[in-house]
């Protein structure tokens, strides 16, 4: 059994023990027990270490004896322990360990050593960051703002400006002295200190050579150690300057040689529409630039040269389409003028090819064949006329014979023919002379041509021979009009040998007959008439 006194004695320790702020009053019977006066002694000891140590305040000196003073002082060498380490590793020595304390050691070494860790990791990232620094291709730089004293460069640096390490070791370059014109750097960094960056402007620069270089530059503000600097990459684009500048002279004397042309350059998107023309179009067609830049494909080609175009076009994309080059389209165009008028050109169109390939318009040369074409047409109507009369000559009277012929043959269409001589044509000569009698002949087909449609044609078969070819004409309107014509040739008064006359031989177009035949046959009908006395028709 405890007694009342006991109670009280241990209440009094309890509340001791358990809370650090009660100031009981010891018993009046523990100052009568020395074992008590001990346990009291030590108990406020102990309440007192903690309450240093939990301050923090490690150099308290804990003085007593017993087991709980004696663990209390052991916790107290530790903690300074601990602090010592954790100055030491903080000072960047990670070879210290600790071996007490129980969890809280386990905590303190696995902390050490995610510290040991990130260090190394940050040495890593730093000679990583370093090589990348050196081994970027642009020139790279690290400067002061205030007076542009470089901090850090890359090899890139030092090709881009022709310095050598050791110039930048003695400190013989400053980033001011790299501006050819010095209100380029006051411009650079005003704009780096409103907007934190730069980005690609262009600026001159002098290498170590003291050649003007242009460069690339762009740059950004860092803090380092709390200082402003600027990063600036700066990228050589000096020959890149002189390419472009060179391709710049190409390109405008290109474009001088399309704009002064005679023949009209022009190119065209795959949609058909003009991308340039050159000006010599306003020569060629009367309308400007501008008027034809915004014409449609039928304003720009009369109907016929538009079908022609299509096609050529048309065989040419599908080339392209099918995996082969585009096919040249060159043809003879005809198009319209501003002043209602046709001019011939002649366009030769060559595909287009973007850089990588793709076909992706087309480049023509319209050229003013208009006097090509005249000329052409005037040796062709020489080759088919006959000089003394100017009639059609024999080449144009068989080409007729045989198209009408193949034109029968197909669609049945009648066609019929005359031949006709002048009867004793040797005494018009004999009597007035040969000079006259080539003036018969032009005044004969003078007749002849009065009294023929638009479409028949007349031509000299052979000395004072004439042939008519009359398409879409039957045997009975061609005797018709053979009989007209004896007339009109017998009633002419002709210069000087006043009265001259005709035989004529009509023949018509017959399924089984060749035109050699139909010539045959109109021969024969001819020669009937002179047999039966001249100046009449017959007909075969
Ligand atoms: P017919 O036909 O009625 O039988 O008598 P013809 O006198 O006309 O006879 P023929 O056909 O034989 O004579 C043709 C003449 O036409 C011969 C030739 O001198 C003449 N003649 C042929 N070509 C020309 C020519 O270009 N100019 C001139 N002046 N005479 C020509
Ligand atoms: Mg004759
Ligand atoms: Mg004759």
């Amino acid at each position: 059994m405890i007694s009342k006194d006991a109670r009280s004695i241990l209440e009094y320790f309890k509340s001791l023990l358990n809370d650090l702020r009660v100031r009981a009053v010891p018993p009046e019977n523990i100052s009568s027990d020395d074992t008590f006066l001990e346990v009291d002694q030590t108990i406020k000891t102990m309440r007192n270490a903690a309450a240093e140590l939990g301050n923090g305040n490690l150099s308290h000196d804990i003085k007593g004896k017993g087991y709980v003073l004696g663990s209390m002082k052991n916790l107290q060498a530790s903690l300074r322990n601990l602090t010592w380490i954790t100055k030491t590793i903080a000072s960047g020595d990670f070879s210290q360990r600790v071996h007490f304390l129980g969890d809280f050691s386990d905590a303190f070494n696995s902390m050490t050593e995610k510290l040991e860790s990130s260090i190394h990791e940050l040495e890593e990232a730093r000679s990583h960051f370093e090589m990348v620094f050196q081994t970027i291709p642009d020139a790279t730089v690290i400067t002061t703002i205030q007076d542009g004293s470089v901090i850090a460069y890359n090899r890139a640096f030092l090709e881009a400006t022709k310095f050598t390490d050791k110039d930048l070791e003695m400190g013989l370059f400053n980033i001011c002295d790299l501006y050819v014109d010095h209100s380029q750097r006051v411009a650079f960094i005003k704009k780096l200190e409103t907007d934190g960056f730069v980005e690609n402007i262009e600026f001159s620069f002098y290498g170590k050579n003291n050649e003007a270089n242009i460069g690339l530059v762009s740059a950004k503000i860092i803090i380092i150690d709390g200082v402003p600097h600027t990063l600036s990459v700066i990228r050589d684009i000096t020959e890149l300057k002189a390419i472009e500048a060179k391709l710049k002279q190409s390109e405008e004397l290109h474009r001088l040689l399309a704009d002064n042309a005679a023949d009209v350059i022009w190119t065209m998107d795959l949609e058909g529409r003009f991308t340039y023309i050159s000006p010599s179009v306003e020569k060629l067609r009367g309308y400007t630039v501008e008027e034809v830049m915004s014409q449609s494909q039928e304003e720009v080609l009369c109907p016929g040269s538009l079908i022609h175009m299509h096609e050529g076009l048309n065989r040419a994309i599908h080339s392209v389409q099918n995996g082969h080059p585009f096919q040249v389209f060159r043809g003879e165009l005809e198009q319209p003028c501003k002043d209602g008028t046709t001019v011939w050109t002649e366009a030769t169109v060559s595909g287009i090819y973007s850089e990588d390939g793709r076909f992706i318009g087309m480049l023509g040369v319209t050229r003013d064949i208009s006097e090509r074409k005249l000329m052409e047409e005037e040796i062709r109507r020489l080759s088919i006329t006959d000089k003394l009369t100017q009639s059609f000559n024999r080449l144009k009277l068989d080409e007729t014979l045989e198209q009408q012929f193949e034109r029968s043959q197909t669609s049945l269409a009648p066609f019929a023919i005359i031949i006709l001589d002048i009867d004793h044509f040797k005494l018009v000569n004999d009597t007035y002379g040969h000079q006259v009698g080539d003036r018969v002949l032009i005044e004969l087909v003078t007749v002849l041509n009065q009294n023929v449609r638009t479409g028949d044609v007349v031509g000299r078969w052979g000395g004072e021979e004439f042939l008519i070819i009359l398409p879409d004409t039957r045997l009975e309107e061609a005797t018709g009009l053979a009989e007209r014509l004896r007339q009109a040739v017998a009633t002419h008064l002709f210069t000087k040998a006043a009265q001259v006359t005709i035989s004529l031989g009509v023949s018509a177009y017959k399924i089984d007959s060749s035109p050699e035949t139909i010539v045959s046959r109109a021969d024969r009908a001819l020669y009937q008439a002179k047999e039966k006395g001249r100046n009449r028709v017959e007909v075969r």
